[in-house]
């Protein structure tokens, strides 16, 4: 690493000479590395906390309702929410390249346990850690590298410059390295697969909101571009600072994600060595990857009963890839802190609780709600209604035009896949009185986690939103808003108690 600081440092000084006043080149002077583009060098998070001294708003606490609810305000949650981060941060300070809440590994081995540990403090009935087996193999990067190839040719002094934001693309496998030129072939959508027979194709996209609006056709064109010979593919997914994105799997070949400062320099790069006449900008790709089997995962249950039998699943996944604050430690400290306010005798529920944290959400073969509903089949009779928390309190970022961080929460697409009117009208009804940032139309679609639960027939709902830090290495504690896991939590606490007295036609219509 220390290599890339001192290329920094000297790109810095070589710049500034150059920039002074009265400078006049002269044969022999030193022409900048990398015709004078500065690479980035590091992993880079851009801004996801709203300026200082912006309002952010309180929550709505009807009257009446403060007191006994300690559990669900902001700051109680966020401990969690903390907590949560913690165990994928650990896995990164072992010095694993890729990190995260990963199933099948130690680090969400630790969440569970950690989960197990709160839900047993709060009192809840039937605690149980219940591991299961991957029923597909998981494919895993351990080590890799993108690294731009120095040529004297691009400035004197030129070192190669290792891109710290690529990240391979799921299913990638490159067993001997590969070496080529590279060539930019314009927007994914519509790349132009002219001459990338036997080079490494770059492409670029621009989310509006997040990697998942852009899986599609990232994923297309990539197919494309191998199909026409391309030897691999990096998607320059251009958004604020230097950000891993993980996304896009399945891509046909050997792919990578680059953030967006690293973007800007290998285009600006191939382009400068193209309008130079200067040699194509060459890229070594190493990855050592591997496609691991018999892994197991875990799910955490713990049960509130009710004074009826019946259940109300609530479920957060508690998996992540990187940090995952947004995606889903913020759905886990709501899910803690439910389980907390539901715990208290004064508000014990109508209908009886099952809270769910559960694995493999972001892992093929090894989906957590299909275990619980496999390994739980006497408490799957008594399901009536599922809620899903997912992607609760991110700050909402507007990523195009600019980066601006607002003060108030992602709105969240919210799904009833029964379409429930009793349930549509509690759910707008608790939105308002909260301020829990929701769509105005409420959906069927209850993609993700929810279909896991589909066997037992029974009415899913979840609020989620997939924003611009989407599976990014920038969703961080920073991106989640105090006050907004409060109107989550608020809001979740109200659902479920009406949703608890309702008849079970009202809820299953
Ligand atoms: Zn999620």
């Amino acid at each position: 690493m220390s290599r890339y600081i001192a290329l920094g440092v000297s790109l810095a000084l070589i710049c500034a000479a150059c920039g002074s006043v009265g400078q006049v080149e002269k044969p022999g002077d030193l022409r900048p590395a990398w015709f004078g583009l500065i690479p980035s060098v590091t992993l880079a998070d851009p801004a996801v906390t709203p300026p200082a001294g912006a309002k952010i708003a309180a929550p709505l606490v009807p009257a009446g309702e403060a007191e006994g609810r300690g559990a669900l305000t902001g700051p109680r949650i966020q401990t969690s929410v903390e907590q949560v981060i913690g165990f994928a941060q650990n896995m990164r300070k072992e010095g694993n390249q890729m990190w995260g809440r990963i199933s099948g590994f130690q680090s969400e081995i630790e969440t569970a346990e950690w989960l197990k540990s709160e839900f047993q403090a709060v009192g809840l009935a039937g605690v149980q850690q219940q591991t299961y087996k991957a029923t597909g193999d998981f494919w895993w990067p351990k080590t890799w590298e993108v690294r731009a190839l120095a040529n004297t040719a691009y400035g004197d002094q030129t070192i190669d410059v290792r891109l710290a934001s690529a990240v391979p693309v799921s299913r990638s496998l490159i067993p001997t390295p590969i070496e080529a030129a590279v060539t930019y072939v314009g927007d994914a959508g519509e790349v132009s697969t002219d001459g990338v027979s036997g080079k490494i194709a770059l492409q670029h996209t621009r989310p509006s909101t997040g990697a998942y609006s852009e899986r599609t056709k990232v994923r297309e064109s990539s197919q494309k571009l191998i199909a026409a010979g391309a030897v691999a593919v990096i998607t320059w997914v251009e958004q604020a600072g230097n950000m891993h994105v993980f996304d896009f799997g399945q891509c046909g070949g050997p792919c990578f994600n680059i953030g967006g400062a690293d973007g800007v320099f290998l285009s600006d790069a191939i382009k400068a060595a193209k309008e130079k006449n200067a040699p194509d900008v060459r890229l070594r790709l190493t990855l050592d990857a591997e496609t691991k089997t018999g892994l197991q995962a875990d799910n955490v249950i713990g049960l509130i009963p009710g004074t009826s039998s019946e259940i109300i699943i609530v479920n957060a996944h508690l998996d992540s890839w990187f940090d995952g604050a947004g995606d889903n430690a913020d759905g886990v400290g709501v899910l803690v802190g439910l389980a907390r306010y539901f715990s208290v005798s004064a508000h014990k529920p109508a209908r009886t609780l099952l809270f769910v944290g559960s694995g493999g959400h972001h892992s093929s073969g090894m989906n957590g709600p299909a275990s619980v509903v496999n390994m739980n089949p006497d408490l799957m009779k008594r399901v009536k209604l599922v809620i899903n928390l997912e992607h609760l309190a991110q700050f909402r970022i507007e990523a195009v035009p600019g980066w601006i961080v607002n003060t108030d929460e992602e709105p969240k697409n919210f799904g009833i896949s029964n379409s429930s009117p009793f349930l549509i009208s509690t759910v707008k009804a608790a939105a308002e009185r909260y301020g829990f940032a929701i769509r105005p139309e409420i959906v069927n679609a209850v993609p993700g986690d929810l279909g896991g639960y589909a066997p037992l027939n029974v009415a899913r709902m979840q609020g989620i939103h997939s924003g611009p830090l989407y599976h990014t290495s920038g969703d961080t504690l920073a991106s989640i808003s105090t006050e907004g896991l409060e109107r989550a939590a608020r809001f979740y606490a109200y659902v479920i108690e009406a949703a608890g007295k309702a008849s079970a036609a009202e809820i299953n219509p």
